[in-house]
Protein backbone atom coordinates (compact mmCIF):
# COMPACT_ATOMS: atom_id res chain seq x y z
CA UNK A 1 0.00 0.00 0.00
CA UNK A 2 0.77 3.50 -0.66
CA UNK A 3 0.64 6.90 0.95
CA UNK A 4 0.85 10.54 0.42
CA UNK A 5 2.01 12.90 -2.26
CA UNK A 6 2.33 16.35 -3.19
CA UNK A 7 4.05 16.91 -6.44
CA UNK A 8 4.21 20.44 -7.73
CA UNK A 9 1.03 21.07 -9.83
CA UNK A 10 0.82 21.00 -13.46
CA UNK A 11 -0.71 23.09 -15.78
CA UNK A 12 -4.63 23.00 -15.45
CA UNK A 13 -6.57 20.94 -17.93
CA UNK A 14 -4.04 18.69 -19.16
CA UNK A 15 -5.97 15.28 -19.60
CA UNK A 16 -3.85 13.05 -17.48
CA UNK A 17 -2.09 15.89 -15.43
CA UNK A 18 -2.69 13.41 -12.52
CA UNK A 19 -0.50 10.92 -13.88
CA UNK A 20 2.35 13.43 -13.16
CA UNK A 21 1.76 13.26 -9.28
CA UNK A 22 3.04 9.51 -9.61
CA UNK A 23 6.56 10.89 -9.99
CA UNK A 24 6.58 13.23 -6.78
CA UNK A 25 7.69 12.56 -3.88
CA UNK A 26 6.92 14.95 -1.37
CA UNK A 27 6.16 18.31 -1.79
CA UNK A 28 7.90 20.58 1.49
CA UNK A 29 4.59 21.66 2.01
CA UNK A 30 3.48 17.75 2.79
CA UNK A 31 6.81 17.16 4.16
CA UNK A 32 6.33 19.32 7.01
CA UNK A 33 3.47 18.90 7.63
CA UNK A 34 3.59 15.25 7.97
CA UNK A 35 6.23 15.86 10.42
CA UNK A 36 4.21 18.27 11.94
CA UNK A 37 1.61 15.75 12.39
CA UNK A 38 3.85 13.88 14.28
CA UNK A 39 4.98 16.64 16.70
CA UNK A 40 1.21 17.12 17.48
CA UNK A 41 0.34 13.49 18.55
CA UNK A 42 2.48 14.95 21.60
CA UNK A 43 -0.88 17.60 22.68
CA UNK A 44 -2.49 14.30 24.13
CA UNK A 45 -0.08 15.21 27.12
CA UNK A 46 -1.59 18.34 27.43
CA UNK A 47 -5.44 17.56 26.19
CA UNK A 48 -8.00 16.34 29.00
CA UNK A 49 -8.07 12.41 28.91
CA UNK A 50 -11.44 10.73 28.53
CA UNK A 51 -12.05 7.35 27.22
CA UNK A 52 -14.60 8.64 24.84
CA UNK A 53 -11.84 10.23 23.15
CA UNK A 54 -9.65 7.09 22.86
CA UNK A 55 -13.01 5.74 21.51
CA UNK A 56 -12.94 8.40 18.83
CA UNK A 57 -9.32 8.07 17.73
CA UNK A 58 -9.86 4.14 17.50
CA UNK A 59 -13.51 4.59 15.56
CA UNK A 60 -11.57 7.45 12.89
CA UNK A 61 -8.82 5.01 12.50
CA UNK A 62 -10.53 1.72 12.28
CA UNK A 63 -13.28 3.27 9.62
CA UNK A 64 -10.36 5.11 7.54
CA UNK A 65 -8.46 1.59 7.25
CA UNK A 66 -11.25 0.47 6.03
CA UNK A 67 -11.63 3.21 3.34
CA UNK A 68 -7.89 2.83 2.35
CA UNK A 69 -7.76 -1.09 2.39
CA UNK A 70 -11.21 -1.44 0.38
CA UNK A 71 -11.71 1.84 -1.69
CA UNK A 72 -8.01 3.12 -2.56
CA UNK A 73 -6.24 -0.40 -2.57
CA UNK A 74 -8.92 -3.21 -3.06
CA UNK A 75 -11.27 -1.09 -5.53
CA UNK A 76 -9.15 1.64 -7.05
CA UNK A 77 -5.77 0.06 -7.57
CA UNK A 78 -6.96 -3.52 -7.99
CA UNK A 79 -10.68 -3.00 -9.42
CA UNK A 80 -11.55 -6.12 -7.03
CA UNK A 81 -15.12 -5.52 -7.37
CA UNK A 82 -17.10 -3.18 -9.16
CA UNK A 83 -19.15 -0.30 -8.29
CA UNK A 84 -21.31 2.63 -9.20
CA UNK A 85 -19.70 5.82 -10.56
CA UNK A 86 -21.41 7.89 -7.45
CA UNK A 87 -19.91 5.19 -4.48
CA UNK A 88 -16.61 4.85 -6.95
CA UNK A 89 -16.96 8.63 -5.53
CA UNK A 90 -17.48 7.92 -2.11
CA UNK A 91 -14.49 5.51 -2.05
CA UNK A 92 -11.81 8.04 -3.65
CA UNK A 93 -13.25 11.06 -1.00
CA UNK A 94 -13.04 8.88 2.07
CA UNK A 95 -9.41 7.38 0.90
CA UNK A 96 -8.40 10.80 0.76
CA UNK A 97 -9.24 11.83 4.19
CA UNK A 98 -6.35 9.29 5.10
CA UNK A 99 -3.64 12.10 4.41
CA UNK A 100 -2.09 9.18 1.89
CA UNK A 101 -2.48 11.13 -1.26
CA UNK A 102 -4.77 11.19 -3.96
CA UNK A 103 -6.83 8.25 -5.67
CA UNK A 104 -4.87 8.52 -8.79
CA UNK A 105 -1.58 9.23 -7.29
CA UNK A 106 -2.06 6.14 -4.48
CA UNK A 107 -3.51 3.93 -7.74
CA UNK A 108 -0.64 4.56 -9.70
CA UNK A 109 2.01 4.27 -7.23
CA UNK A 110 0.61 1.02 -5.62
CA UNK A 111 0.55 -0.35 -9.29
CA UNK A 112 3.59 -0.17 -9.81
CA UNK A 113 4.47 -1.41 -6.77
CA UNK A 114 3.24 -4.74 -7.86
CA UNK A 115 5.05 -4.11 -11.15
CA UNK A 116 8.15 -4.49 -10.17
CA UNK A 117 7.54 -5.54 -6.58
CA UNK A 118 11.06 -5.62 -4.93
CA UNK A 119 12.39 -5.62 -7.97
CA UNK A 120 14.42 -2.15 -9.07
CA UNK A 121 11.64 0.12 -9.67
CA UNK A 122 9.38 -0.54 -6.71
CA UNK A 123 9.24 2.32 -4.96
CA UNK A 124 9.46 1.15 -1.61
CA UNK A 125 10.83 -2.26 -1.35
CA UNK A 126 12.52 -2.90 1.84
CA UNK A 127 14.19 -5.68 -0.27
CA UNK A 128 16.49 -3.27 -2.32
CA UNK A 129 16.67 0.11 0.26
CA UNK A 130 16.03 -1.56 3.49
CA UNK A 131 13.65 -1.04 6.03
CA UNK A 132 13.13 2.71 6.98
CA UNK A 133 13.26 3.54 3.40
CA UNK A 134 10.21 1.41 2.63
CA UNK A 135 8.71 2.84 5.49
CA UNK A 136 8.66 5.90 5.18
CA UNK A 137 11.93 7.15 3.99
CA UNK A 138 11.21 7.41 -0.09
CA UNK A 139 8.11 9.88 0.92
CA UNK A 140 10.97 12.30 1.45
CA UNK A 141 13.18 10.64 -1.98
CA UNK A 142 12.62 12.80 -4.92
CA UNK A 143 14.63 10.35 -6.79
CA UNK A 144 12.09 6.94 -5.92
CA UNK A 145 9.58 7.39 -8.48
CA UNK A 146 11.31 7.37 -11.64
CA UNK A 147 8.78 5.26 -13.75
CA UNK A 148 6.00 8.15 -14.97
CA UNK A 149 3.96 5.73 -17.02
CA UNK A 150 2.15 3.49 -14.63
CA UNK A 151 -1.05 3.77 -16.51
CA UNK A 152 -4.29 4.87 -14.41
CA UNK A 153 -5.85 5.81 -17.68
CA UNK A 154 -9.10 3.51 -16.38
CA UNK A 155 -9.64 5.93 -13.30
CA UNK A 156 -8.55 9.55 -14.96
CA UNK A 157 -11.09 9.10 -17.65
CA UNK A 158 -13.72 10.51 -14.24
CA UNK A 159 -12.90 14.06 -14.14
CA UNK A 160 -14.68 13.62 -10.45
CA UNK A 161 -11.37 11.59 -9.87
CA UNK A 162 -9.19 13.93 -10.68
CA UNK A 163 -10.90 16.57 -9.00
CA UNK A 164 -10.51 14.85 -5.73
CA UNK A 165 -7.19 14.18 -6.52
CA UNK A 166 -6.15 17.50 -7.41
CA UNK A 167 -8.01 18.71 -3.97
CA UNK A 168 -6.73 15.81 -2.10
CA UNK A 169 -6.96 17.76 0.87
CA UNK A 170 -10.28 19.13 0.94
CA UNK A 171 -11.35 15.54 2.58
CA UNK A 172 -8.51 15.15 5.19
CA UNK A 173 -9.32 18.73 6.29
CA UNK A 174 -13.24 17.84 6.17
CA UNK A 175 -12.16 14.76 8.48
CA UNK A 176 -9.95 17.09 10.59
CA UNK A 177 -13.49 19.51 11.02
CA UNK A 178 -15.35 16.60 11.47
CA UNK A 179 -13.59 15.10 14.68
CA UNK A 180 -13.49 19.25 16.11
CA UNK A 181 -17.71 18.91 15.56
CA UNK A 182 -17.96 15.77 17.57
CA UNK A 183 -15.41 16.62 20.42
CA UNK A 184 -14.05 20.15 19.89
CA UNK A 185 -10.10 20.64 20.44
CA UNK A 186 -9.50 17.36 21.71
CA UNK A 187 -11.44 15.64 19.03
CA UNK A 188 -8.85 16.91 16.75
CA UNK A 189 -6.33 15.81 18.89
CA UNK A 190 -7.33 12.20 19.20
CA UNK A 191 -9.50 11.92 16.64
CA UNK A 192 -7.32 13.64 13.97
CA UNK A 193 -3.60 13.67 14.83
CA UNK A 194 -3.20 10.28 16.74
CA UNK A 195 -5.59 8.55 14.68
CA UNK A 196 -3.97 9.37 11.40
CA UNK A 197 -0.50 9.22 12.64
CA UNK A 198 -1.36 5.30 13.93
CA UNK A 199 -3.15 5.00 10.08
CA UNK A 200 -0.05 5.98 8.45
CA UNK A 201 1.86 3.61 10.39
CA UNK A 202 -0.07 0.90 10.03
CA UNK A 203 -0.25 1.62 5.98
CA UNK A 204 3.27 1.84 5.62
CA UNK A 205 4.13 -1.34 7.94
CA UNK A 206 2.65 -3.32 5.31
CA UNK A 207 4.96 -1.53 2.57
CA UNK A 208 7.58 -2.07 4.77
CA UNK A 209 7.26 -5.34 7.25
CA UNK A 210 4.97 -7.08 5.30
CA UNK A 211 7.87 -7.63 2.81
CA UNK A 212 10.09 -9.04 5.34
CA UNK A 213 8.65 -10.59 8.54
CA UNK A 214 5.81 -13.56 8.23
CA UNK A 215 5.37 -16.55 6.40
CA UNK A 216 4.99 -17.53 2.68
CA UNK A 217 2.65 -19.82 1.46
CA UNK A 218 3.17 -18.38 -2.73
CA UNK A 219 5.99 -18.57 -4.10
CA UNK A 220 6.11 -15.16 -5.75
CA UNK A 221 9.08 -13.28 -7.36
CA UNK A 222 8.94 -10.73 -4.25
CA UNK A 223 9.32 -11.32 -0.32
CA UNK A 224 5.51 -10.67 0.74
CA UNK A 225 4.78 -12.44 3.48
CA UNK A 226 1.29 -13.54 5.15
CA UNK A 227 1.19 -11.65 9.07
CA UNK A 228 -1.50 -11.99 11.21
CA UNK A 229 -0.92 -9.42 13.63
CA UNK A 230 -0.73 -7.04 10.59
CA UNK A 231 -4.06 -8.49 9.14
CA UNK A 232 -5.43 -7.20 12.40
CA UNK A 233 -4.01 -3.63 12.74
CA UNK A 234 -4.87 -3.18 9.09
CA UNK A 235 -8.77 -5.02 8.40
CA UNK A 236 -6.95 -8.17 6.64
CA UNK A 237 -3.90 -6.39 4.66
CA UNK A 238 -1.73 -8.58 6.79
CA UNK A 239 -2.20 -11.41 4.28
CA UNK A 240 0.15 -9.95 1.92
CA UNK A 241 2.24 -13.11 0.45
CA UNK A 242 -1.60 -13.82 -0.53
CA UNK A 243 -1.90 -10.58 -2.05
CA UNK A 244 0.69 -10.86 -4.04
CA UNK A 245 -0.15 -14.19 -5.54
CA UNK A 246 -3.67 -13.14 -6.28
CA UNK A 247 -3.93 -9.76 -6.44
CA UNK A 248 -6.84 -9.04 -8.60
CA UNK A 249 -9.11 -10.60 -5.27
CA UNK A 250 -11.63 -8.52 -3.10
CA UNK A 251 -10.72 -11.16 -0.25
CA UNK A 252 -6.88 -10.99 1.19
CA UNK A 253 -7.20 -13.38 3.81
CA UNK A 254 -8.00 -17.32 1.57
CA UNK A 255 -9.28 -19.15 4.13
CA UNK A 256 -11.62 -18.31 7.39
CA UNK A 257 -8.98 -18.61 10.23
CA UNK A 258 -7.48 -15.91 7.93
CA UNK A 259 -9.26 -12.26 9.26
CA UNK A 260 -9.59 -10.00 6.60
CA UNK A 261 -12.41 -7.08 8.49
CA UNK A 262 -12.50 -5.40 4.83
CA UNK A 263 -13.62 -8.41 3.14
CA UNK A 264 -16.32 -8.76 5.19
CA UNK A 265 -18.12 -5.46 4.64
CA UNK A 266 -17.33 -5.87 1.31
CA UNK A 267 -19.33 -9.12 1.41
CA UNK A 268 -22.05 -6.66 3.41
CA UNK A 269 -21.91 -3.98 0.85
CA UNK A 270 -22.70 -6.84 -1.82
CA UNK A 271 -25.80 -8.27 -0.25
CA UNK A 272 -26.29 -4.18 -0.01
CA UNK A 273 -26.49 -3.92 -3.67
CA UNK A 274 -23.64 -1.35 -3.71
CA UNK A 275 -20.92 -3.25 -5.05
CA UNK A 276 -21.38 -6.26 -7.22
CA UNK A 277 -18.49 -8.64 -9.34
CA UNK A 278 -16.80 -9.27 -6.55
CA UNK A 279 -13.42 -10.99 -7.13
CA UNK A 280 -12.12 -14.24 -5.52
CA UNK A 281 -9.36 -16.69 -6.29
CA UNK A 282 -10.26 -19.79 -7.29
CA UNK A 283 -9.79 -23.75 -5.73
CA UNK A 284 -6.81 -23.82 -7.89
CA UNK A 285 -5.16 -20.73 -7.24
CA UNK A 286 -5.57 -21.36 -3.35
CA UNK A 287 -3.36 -24.09 -3.82
CA UNK A 288 0.06 -23.44 -1.87
CA UNK A 289 3.14 -23.19 -4.25
CA UNK A 290 5.76 -22.32 -2.00
CA UNK A 291 6.52 -25.66 -1.20
CA UNK A 292 6.36 -27.13 -4.35
CA UNK A 293 8.71 -24.53 -5.66
CA UNK A 294 11.64 -25.24 -3.00
CA UNK A 295 11.14 -28.51 -3.78
CA UNK A 296 11.59 -27.84 -7.33
CA UNK A 297 14.51 -25.79 -6.28
CA UNK A 298 16.23 -28.46 -4.64
CA UNK A 299 15.87 -31.88 -6.77
CA UNK A 300 19.17 -30.60 -9.12
CA UNK A 301 20.51 -30.16 -5.91
CA UNK A 302 19.55 -33.64 -4.99
CA UNK A 303 20.48 -35.53 -8.42
CA UNK A 304 23.74 -33.60 -8.28
CA UNK A 305 24.21 -34.99 -5.19
CA UNK A 306 23.49 -38.63 -6.07
CA UNK A 307 25.81 -38.52 -8.84
CA UNK A 308 28.71 -37.39 -6.33
CA UNK A 309 27.58 -40.19 -4.33
CA UNK A 310 27.53 -42.49 -7.32
CA UNK A 311 30.89 -41.26 -8.74
CA UNK A 312 32.69 -41.70 -4.90
CA UNK A 313 30.99 -45.49 -4.81
CA UNK A 314 32.25 -46.05 -8.58
CA UNK A 315 35.88 -44.43 -7.51
CA UNK A 316 35.91 -46.65 -4.77
CA UNK A 317 34.48 -50.04 -5.26
CA UNK A 318 35.11 -50.28 -8.85
CA UNK A 319 32.26 -50.26 -11.43
CA UNK A 320 29.15 -52.48 -10.65
CA UNK A 321 28.69 -55.74 -12.42
ZN1 LIG B 1 3.69 -5.55 -1.44
ZN1 LIG C 1 -2.02 -4.37 -3.97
Amino acid sequence: MSPIPLSPRRPAGAALETLDRASGSLGRLAGTLLIAMHLSVLLVFVTPFSWSLVALAVGSYVFRMWAVTTGYHRYLAHRAFKTSRAFQLVLAVLGATTMQGGPLWWAATHRRHHKFSDQPGDVHSPVQRGFFYAHIGWLYDRGANGDRTDPVKDLARFPELRFVDRHEWLPLFGWAGLCYAIAGWPGIVWGFFVSTIALLHATFLINSLAHVWGSRRYETRDQSRNNALLAVLTLGEGWHNNHHHFMSSARQGFFWWEIDVSFYVIKLLERLGLVWDVREPSAAALVPTVHAAEAKAARPRDSRARGHVAAALTTTLGPGP
